[in-house]
């Protein structure tokens, strides 16, 4: 790797202004195609996120104050900036995450959407404040408001830059938190804009404070900080578990979205070809990387065989290669690491003599870039780790079934429960089998149709709590009360 000229990310952005780091390790950042260095990032300090915390509690009354219809100036300004460096940021993602160009470009539509629909919710809070509560005791009234939460610590992995931290920014300022902001290490760059923006639109200084670093450095610090509110993460069952631990010792708030081991249940009386298109969707984009991808593939065995033909056709059309090159289809995956825990379960899969319908053998990869080739297995065990546990790359499990009654018990037979995709000939029965799933998202005839309108979160290990709707502004929202009696 070439160390010539490599930026550093060795600035925090608190306090409106960028200051050196107090950590002294730095950590690299990679173009996963090239498997080059672009950067440098520091792996922060605890003492970044105190001298951020102090800015966020200081500028925190005033903020509060300001109102939901003020600081939705400042969410649209959010949205325009973002949409005015749209190209730049969208090659700036996809060289950083790997992903082709096209996803990145959904990835940043997504984020603008968000800002500009948690702008409108910001307004729309003013005029909930206030509202009287019906009570039925006699001569007593009742008042309804809704109060910031307080200084809120945001920790966003790598798999969506500026999607995972729009999700959280947006209703955290729209509620009228402070933010201590901590984007993944492993794709730093994109989010680092998110500051240049706050600057540019004149965001009061300690309302928006963005840390670089990994969990050790600032991670852990803030999931413990005293002068921290809530925690609000994404990531990992295992860091997720570590965050809830952290954050219990001063009672804080939290919000988790974590894993997911998603099913699609493919019916009887379905097209197959149609069915395919959903099922490449569900599992392909981002090079598998979602934690909604539907990789458990529940089937009807009346279909089975012709929607592995279909499936195989496409997964032998995917295009893999450089991520900014227009005819790519999958980019590689976003890290060595992330390659190196796929290739372990592919290595499990082998030593199962699980059954592939494509995987390595059936493609040459590009020469360069950290590429794993899209795999599809079928009659997977129930008992295999691969049918059970997330993997986090393009592996899909299949099984059949031979009932719609067995395909539901066994898609709500996991420990997760994030999203799940029902696709049926008859909608009316893809709807009504998609109202038995255990899951937070359900898409009928669909796939990964995510909205900033409807909720986003998980049954049972996927998390705690909702983002986007209103549910993602709730979360950043203490509700109070003002009781006493009628004049
Ligand atoms: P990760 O858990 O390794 O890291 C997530 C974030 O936590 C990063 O910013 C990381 O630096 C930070 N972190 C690491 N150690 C920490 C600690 N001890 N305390 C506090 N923070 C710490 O996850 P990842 O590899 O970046 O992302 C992949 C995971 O994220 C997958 O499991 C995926 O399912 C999940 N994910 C979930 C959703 C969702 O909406 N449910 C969305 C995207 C990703």
């Amino acid at each position: 790797m070439t160390r010539l000229d490599t930026p550093c990310l060795d600035k925090q952005f608190i306090d409106g202004q960028w200051v050196v780091s107090r950590g002294e390790r730095r950590l690299p950042v990679v173009n996963p195609f090239r498997e080059t260095l672009i950067a440098e990032v520091t792996a922060g300090d605890p003492a970044d996120v105190d001298a951020a915390v102090t800015a966020a509690r200081r500028t925190l009354p005033a903020w509060r104050r300001l109102g939901g219809t003020r600081r939705a100036v400042y969410l649209d300004g959010f949205a325009d900036a973002l949409a005015n460096r749209r190209d730049a940021l969208i090659e700036l993602s996809s060289t950083n995450n790997g992903k082709a160009m096209a996803e990145a470009a959904i990835d940043l539509d997504d984020a603008i959407a968000c800002y500009r629909y948690y702008a409108g919710q910001a307004r729309a809070l003013d005029a909930r404040q206030g509202e009287s509560v019906a009570v039925a005791m006699e001569g007593v009234v009742a008042r309804c408001y809704h109060d910031p939460v307080g200084v809120v610590g945001l920790i966003t992995p790598w798999n969506f830059p500026l999607v995972t931290s729009a999700w959280k920014l947006a209703p955290a300022l729209a509620a009228g938190c402070t933010v201590v902001l901590k984007p993944s290490e492993v794709t730093p760059l994109p989010e680092q804009v998110l500051a240049d923006i706050a600057q540019d639109i004149d965001l009061p200084a300690g309302v928006l404070n963005l840390l670089h670093g990994d969990g050790e450095g600032i991670g852990a610090p803030i999931s413990r900080h005293p002068g921290i509110d809530k925690v609000s993460f994404t990531g990992s069952n295992r860091v997720g578990e570590a965050v809830m631990r952290a954050a219990s010792a001063t009672t804080k708030g939290l919000s988790l979205e974590l894993g997911g081991k998603s099913p699609i249940l493919v019916m009887d009386d379905a097209d197959p070809q149609q069915a395919a298109d959903w099922v490449m969707a569900g599992i392909y984009f981002n090079s598998g990387q979602i934690c909604s991808a539907t990789s458990r593939l529940i089937v009807h065995e009346a279909i089975a065989e012709a929607l592995y033909a279909a499936l195989a056709e496409r997964i032998d059309a995917i295009e893999l290669g450089d991520p900014l090159s227009p005819t790519t289809d999958m980019g590689p995956l976003t890290s060595a690491r992330q390659r190196d825990g796929v290739q372990r379960y592919l290595d499990i899969a082998a030593a199962e003599q699980l059954v592939a319908v494509r995987d390595a053998r059936h493609r040459q990869l590009p020469e360069q870039g950290i590429f794993l080739a899209p795999t599809l297995y079928r009659d997977v065990p129930v008992t295999s780790r691969l049918w059970q546990e997330e993997i986090f790359g393009p592996v899909l499990c299949g099984r059949s079934v031979s009932s719609e009654e067995e395909a539901i018990e066994l898609a709500n037979d996991s420990d997760f429960g994030l999203a799940a995709t029902v696709i049926s000939g008859d909608s009316e029965r893809a709807q009504r089998i998609g109202r038995e799933l255990q899951a937070g998202s359900i898409w009928f005839n669909s796939e990964q149709l995510v909205l900033p309108e409807t909720g986003w979160g998980g049954f049972k290990r996927s998390g705690i709590g909702r983002e986007l709707g209103p549910w993602g502004l709730a979360a950043f929202l203490e509700v109070k009360h003002v009781i006493g009696p009628a004049a």
